[in-house]
């Protein structure tokens, strides 16, 4: 990587986009490939073999989220999940109403879902979120009309970190008899998720946000909750997901799920401390910095920053030159100029909001490399700040 020609260390401050998968993850997928190849759906002693290790992956995850293993449906992702959630209900359920809830803050894989079913004659209310990127449990019980038959609210936000009060609106839509899903693709691993205490009645997880593998994930389904499969063929993952099952990447995304749910007390402190530290850096050396996000209810591992007067676009690529990796409002968003969905629903000026910074820590990250990016930052602020057309 040459293009980190100023980097005295390497640092990835994005594991909200992606994670590395984690030695003891690779080990428990390497046999899958190629010595036990076998597809689970066969009778022979191959098939079984892959069957035995999906299973096992199944109780893994069930247990890291208070699920019962049949309630782990395998998909291809976090999105595929959102998807098959979403879409599934909206089908299953079309003729007993038309109404859906979900809100302005939701991952693309959700709210895109839901523009789409809009498109298709459904009607959607996207409900606001505060300064904080905090939604009020009031205003979806104000939503829900006699037609309402799903309600989609995230867990912990990808961008700002603000983690929902999601027990709350699953014993709304507990009340009302409405099917309540929830992603918690950033929270699993970070903070406890249990499905009984959140309420809920779909979840969405995925694999490489853990340290497990790209290209699989899961929605968990709770009993007899009705849902229409997206992609139809065979009878895999008790027909609501037909397809081979990726042997491999489940195996890695039981066993991360399994890691992740035995080291989150004692990472999540650690991970906490060092955001703090990187929090608090910024805001006390930079001046005119704000904070994104809910000051106590956030994830563990998520910092993001307005810098204003400068583009975090500017500031995210003289980061990478020094050999540091963070993002601006979310992954799929950076590269566009316009400011983040998110943001924008927070109600922060467009002028803050173009200069917002997202750092995710992770595993690999050290008080060391915070240090670096405190050391690194000012001068950059400073130089962009400098040049800027806004002046200060
Ligand atoms: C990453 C992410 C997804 C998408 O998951 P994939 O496995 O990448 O498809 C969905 N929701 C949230 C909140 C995410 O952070």
């Amino acid at each position: 990587m040459n293009t980190h020609s100023n980097a005295r260390r390497l640092v990835y401050l994005d594991h909200s986009a992606t994670t590395p998968v984690r030695a003891e993850v690779l080990a428990a997928m390497l046999p899958y490939f190629a010595d036990k190849f076998g597809n689970p759906s066969s009778i022979h002693s191959w098939g079984r073999e892959a069957r035995v290790a999906v299973d096992a992956a199944r109780e893994q995850i069930a247990s890291a989220i208070g699920a019962n293993p049949q309630e782990i449906i395998f998909t291809s992702g976090g999105t595929e999940a959102d998807n098959l959630a979403i879409r599934g209900v909206a089908q299953s359920l079309k003729d007993k109403g038309n109404h859906l809830i979900t809100s302005q803050i939701e991952h693309h894989a959700v709210l895109n879902t839901f523009q789409d079913l809009a498109k298709q004659g459904f009607k959607v209310t996207y409900v606001p979120c505060d300064e904080y990127g905090m939604i009020d449990p009031d205003d979806v019980r104000k939503a829900i009309t006699d037609e309402t038959i799903l309600i989609s609210i995230m867990h912990g936000q990808n961008e700002v970190g603000t983690i929902q009060p999601v027990e709350e609106i699953g014993k709304i839509a507990r009340e009302r008899n409405i099917i309540f899903h929830s992603d918690a693709v950033q929270s699993l691993g970070k903070i406890p998720v249990n499905v009984d205490a959140m309420g809920v009645d779909l979840l969405t997880i995925s694999s490489h946000k853990i340290y497990g593998p790209k290209g699989v994930g899961a929605l968990y389904v709770r009993k007899g909750t009705k849902i229409k499969p997206q992609v139809t063929g065979g009878i895999h993952e008790r027909r609501l997901r037909a397809g081979t099952e990726n042997v491999p990447g489940i195996v890695g995304f039981g066993e991360a799920c399994r890691l992740a749910q035995q080291e989150m007390p004692e990472e999540s402190k650690r991970l906490r401390e060092l955001r703090d530290r990187l929090i608090n850096g910024i805001l006390n050396t930079i001046p005119d910095t704000v904070l994104n996000g809910h000051p106590e209810k956030r994830l563990p591992h998520n910092a993001n920053i307005s810098v204003k007067y400068v583009e975090g676009e500017a500031i995210l690529l003289n980061l990478d030159l020094f050999g540091i990796g963070a993002s601006s409002g979310s992954a799929c968003t950076s590269g566009s100029l316009e400011p983040s969905h998110v943001l924008l629903a927070m109600k922060i000026p467009h002028e803050t909001a173009h200069g917002s910074l997202r750092m995710t820590l992770g595993r690999s990250n050290t008080k060391e490399d915070i240090d670096y990016v405190l050391e690194v930052l000012p001068p950059i602020v400073e130089k962009l700040r400098a040049m800027s057309v806004f002046g200060n």
